[in-house]
């Protein structure tokens, strides 16, 4: 059976998703990121700026000079996001087979679920309307046998398009193309090729493989593959994470065990929320520690139960503390704190231990204010001295190794 994989591509995403915000930017000119003054680039063009050869990745400067009446827009990464979170939801309703490429595209395999949800093309249409009437936005769809071809596909009847590449037309679609509209064709490749006389992908799926092996290297047998329109890659599920973790070295080494306390509190808080963001309890927590001569040691402890409290989280990271301490009372330079061992956070709870379950509620009534206003906007009274000791950057505390206090 042919499979039937979709590339489904939000058109212009950044502009699309501020024009829809604010109505009176649709129709124009618009482009997302950078000032007009500045030295930056613009991060996004709505398909009117494109008309006039705007488009991402171009300065500022020359996106100005090029269309001067364009409206500058500076965007804001959390619309993206929330944006990106509905479209995968939608997405994920069909199949479990998604990959996603970025925030505003993914591939979908839907081989096989013809006898549930009709034919392909009309669940694709269906998934175009969802994304427009929930999202307020257009996508693009390509449907064929395989994800080069569907990409391909995909741009090709942008914006707001759906085609469909019937098994065995690909090489009819694919042979008038220009060579850069293949994906991984980038613009060196693009050079070389032409420097060849190659200018079309029909003129390259032509081309003697063992000619662009010596050329291109591993490379050169894809290009005749794609050029062919054949890829026999599956689409990827995203990899579940395995573990979380979070660490920090000091900003001077202490054994200051109310210092190192609160960092190790800060940290579990850290890795508390994270791991109920994913929706997961764990069942093994692991500390590391390293002391002032690099010498590094990580402890674990499996539990019966999987916890997801910063509370339990805290409570192991100390018991591995204090033994460690036991077995080495040396100045420590780094501390960090993980969990492992991931079960779907369910409600495992005894429903009548009402203390634990204050406390779950209280873990998840926090983390929305700290999603929300930063970390700092609200403390449990447990890491009482990192409000002296560490500054504050975006109402988060900023540690000595600050991409671990995000
Ligand atoms: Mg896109």
């Amino acid at each position: 059976m042919p499979r039937q994989i979709l590339h489904i591509d939000l058109d212009a995403f950044f502009v699309s998703v501020e024009q829809m915000l604010n109505p009176e930017l649709l129709g124009k000119p618009v482009v997302v990121g950078g000032h007009v003054d500045s030295r930056g680039v613009i991060a996004a063009a709505s398909y009117e700026a494109r008309e006039y050869g705007l488009k991402s990745g171009m300065s500022v400067a020359k996106a100005h000079q090029l269309c001067p009446h364009a409206i500058f827009v500076p965007g804001k990464f959390s619309h993206y996001t929330s944006a990106s979170a509905k479209f995968m939801a939608i997405l994920a309703e069909y199949t479990p087979d998604i990959e996603p490429m970025g925030m505003d595209e993914a591939y979908l395999d839907m081989t096989g679920f013809e006898p549930i949800y009709g034919p392909v093309k009309q669940t694709a249409s269906t998934i175009k309307w969802r994304i427009k009437s929930e999202i307020g936005i257009t996508a693009s769809i390509g449907i064929s046998t395989s994800k080069v071809v569907s990409k391909v596909a995909a741009n090709l009847c942008k914006p707001d398009g759906l085609l469909e590449v019937a098994p065995g037309n690909e090489q009819r679609l694919l042979a008038p193309l220009p060579i850069g509209k293949l994906p991984f064709v980038g613009p060196k490749t693009d050079k070389k090729l032409s420097g060849l006389g190659i200018k079309t992908v029909g003129d390259l799926a032509k081309w003697p493989v063992n000619l662009l092996q010596k050329m291109f290297g591993v490379h050169g047998q894809t290009l005749n593959l794609h050029a062919n329109g054949i890829d026999v890659s599956a689409v990827a599920r995203r990899q579940q994470i395995k573990s979380i973790s979070r660490e920090t070295t000091f900003a001077k080494d202490s054994l200051d065990l109310r210092y190192i306390k609160d960092n190790l509190c800060y940290l579990s808080e850290r890795v508390g929320a994270a791991l109920r963001k994913e929706g997961k309890s764990a069942k093994c927590l692991s500390l590391k520690l390293r002391y002032a001569d690099f010498d590094t040691i990580s402890r674990s402890l499996t539990l019966k139960q999987p916890v997801d409290t910063n509370e339990a989280i805290f409570a192991a990271g100390t018991i591995l503390l204090e033994k460690a301490l036991k077995v080495r009372r040396h100045l420590i330079r780094l501390i960090g704190i993980g969990v492992s061992k991931f079960i779907d956070r369910q409600r495992q709870l005894d429903i009548f231990d009402t203390a634990l379950l204050k406390l779950e509620h209280l873990n998840t009534a926090i983390d929305k204010i700290r999603q929300r206003y930063g970390y700092s906007a609200i403390q449990t009274g447990a890491t009482p001295l990192l409000g002296k000791t560490a500054s504050i950057r975006d109402r988060n505390y900023l540690l000595a190794t600050p991409c671990l206090s995000r």
